[in-house]
Parts: C-alpha cells; structure tokens; sequence
C-alpha cells in the first residue's frame, strides 16, 4: 500500500500508474498525478 503525499490517497501498488524510460520505472499517483517514485528495472 502506498499513500499519496499529494492526495493523501491509498493505493495498491498495481493500481499506481506505471511508465518505463530508458530503463527507469517511474510511478505516478493514478488520481494527482503526483510522482511517488522511480526504480530501475534491472536492479529489483
Ligand atoms: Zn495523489
């Protein structure tokens, strides 16, 4: 579960919306838009 810092919003993990550049997974708040975070793909 992840808390939205922006919309003070609950969510699953699968329900985040997901980008991929460059390698970089980003994550977004699927309400605000708000950036939760980044990891990189190759390091999980
Ligand atoms: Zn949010």
């Amino acid at each position: 579960m992840v808390t939205c810092p922006g919309c003070d919003g609950e969510f699953e993990a699968a329900d985040l919306e997901h980008h991929e550049r460059g390698g970089i997974h980003h994550v977004h708040c699927p309400e605000c838009d708000r950036h939760l975070g980044t990891y990189n793909e190759h390091s999980r």
